[in-house]
């Protein structure tokens, strides 16, 4: 197995302080006791700004925590905006609406603004980014972009500061409650979380794509999805495309003439190490380049069509799981488990592109179930100040590939900003927290349980 998560992680122990500085190599490592004095102090900080952190740093907001949010771009939204991915995926159980809270209060904007079809599942990037803004910073949440987190100061076994990179130098900032909404489990690792990557056979993890738009498509003219795959094997076997994903993976958008794809494959790179990355995103744009190609010169409807949009990032499904105090598993998943400490509900399949090439694996919950996400898969055992509240909570490969989608992640956002927030009310750790609590006040704030 490659050891990502620790290949360039290093340790300084100061004796003065006791803070042991742990992040990425390379950045000046010095914690004393005059960088603890010296810190700015929030109640809780939020780093990452996705799906799992606007709704972590607003729920803690409102719950009356002072609370700031750390974004590495200069914009909210994660994988939604950086990496165009689209559109929502289910949140129903058969006729009931299963995620609500949060989530529901941002569709409502988003519809409210023309910013997503009637459906509530395909939403336009572009407006979603200040809709975002206003989002957090009307609930109260002091909001720092373009600052990328790259480690953690931790005395015992709590974590005093993250250190953050941006222009204006590198800074510590501290909080009583982190919340790890980072999608690769950033903090949690820094901090000595336990860790897995991948399947348990071979460590294989989920492919990553670059997702593009094309625009000025008359979509009337298009053939059934059918004839789009045929024509797309014909052009592989002819070596025209090089992509190692089955067929051509499309969807409607919020304009009539764009169509949203999401289908190159990129398999086998890490989303922990920049080198890979760099490989990650070149071979991503080759594929799109292919794919507008073929589609201008063999589907009808695309002929004047234009590649409108790539994702300023191309999307990663799965980096680090987190390893927290319950595991939730394919099992509890497909047999609709609801737990005692179920803090999010959840119904989407197990959806797993396969990390070795072609073909996609999906296992369905039956059709009118959900399961539940327990607290326990947000907090851990070696960090007792963390909550994680993004795609990368304790699961296994396979439960991950099902609650990783966005509303899910909302869901579970939701609930970890609120349980920081009753935590610092309380003057208690996350990990004591009384789950019946948590959703209780969740119900009260409209969240499904
Ligand atoms: C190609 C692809 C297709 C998908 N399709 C769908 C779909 O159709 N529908 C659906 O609902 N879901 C889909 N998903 C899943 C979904 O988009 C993600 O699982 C979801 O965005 C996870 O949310 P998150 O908040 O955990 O992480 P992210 O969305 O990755 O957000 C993490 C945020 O943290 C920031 N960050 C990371 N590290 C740091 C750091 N060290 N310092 C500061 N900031 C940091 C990032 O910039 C980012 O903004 C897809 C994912 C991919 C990759």
């Amino acid at each position: 197995m490659k050891n990502l998560s620790t290949r360039r992680t290093f340790f300084k122990t100061l004796a003065t302080s006791g803070l042991v500085f742990s992040g990425m190599a390379g950045f000046a490592p010095f914690a004393s006791s005059e960088t603890e004095k010296k810190m700015k102090h929030w109640d809780v900080i939020v780093v990452g700004g996705g799906p799992g952190g606007v709704p972590a740093a607003v729920a803690a907001s409102r719950n009356d925590a002072k609370v700031l949010l750390i974004e590495k771009y200069g914009f909210l939204g994660g994988m939604a905006t950086s990496a165009l991915v689209h559109p929502y995926m289910k949140y129903n159980a058969g006729d009931q609406i299963i995620i609500r809270g949060l989530f529901e209060e941002f569709v409502d904007i988003l519809l409210a603004n023309g910013a997503i079809l009637d459906d509530r599942k395909h939403f336009d990037a572009e407006p979603m980014k200040w809709l975002l803004d206003r989002f957090v910073l009307d609930s109260g949440v002091q909001l720092l972009l373009h600052a990328q987190a790259i480690g953690v100061l931790k005395k015992g076994k709590s974590i005093q500061g993250v250190r953050v990179f941006h222009k204006g130098g590198v800074e510590d900032l501290s909080a009583d409650i982190f919340i790890d909404a980072t999608g690769d489990g950033d903090l949690a690792a820094w901090g000595g979380a336990r860790v897995e990557i991948g399947r348990e056979k071979d460590h294989g993890f989920q492919p990553m794509t670059l997702s593009f738009r094309m625009a000025h498509v008359d979509v009337n003219r298009m053939p059934d999805g059918k004839e789009i795959n045929r024509l797309y094997d014909q052009a592989k076997a002819k070596g025209e495309v090089k992509n190692p994903r089955e067929n051509v993976l499309k969807f409607k958008s919020v304009h009539p003439d764009v169509i949203h794809f999401n289908t190159t494959r990129v398999v086998g790179k890490s989303a922990l190490d920049g080198w890979e990355m760099t490989d990650a995103e070149v071979e991503g744009r080759r594929q799109v380049d292919d794919m507008v190609r073929f589609l201008k010169k063999y589907i009808a409807g695309f002929e004047n069509a234009y590649l409108m949009k790539m994702g300023a990032q191309i999307g990663v499904r799965e980096s680090r799981r987190i390893m927290g105090e319950y595991v939730l598993t394919a099992e509890d998943v497909l047999s609709a488990r609801h737990f005692d400490d179920g803090i999010a509900c959840a119904s989407y399949d197990i959806d797993i592109h396969n990390p070795a090439g072609s073909g996609t694996e999906i296992i369905r919950l039956k059709e009118g179930t959900y399961y539940q996400i327990p607290y326990r898969c947000l907090i851990t055992a070696e960090i007792e100040n963390l909550i994680i509240a993004s795609r990368c909570i304790s699961a296994t490969h396979e439960a991950h590939s099902s609650l990783r989608v966005q509303p899910i992640v909302w869901a579970i956002g939701q609930a970890g900003g609120t349980a920081a927030a009753l935590a610092i009310q309380k003057k208690i750790k996350p990990g004591d927290l009384d789950a019946k609590e948590l959703r209780h006040r969740l119900v009260e704030q409209k969240a499904f349980i």
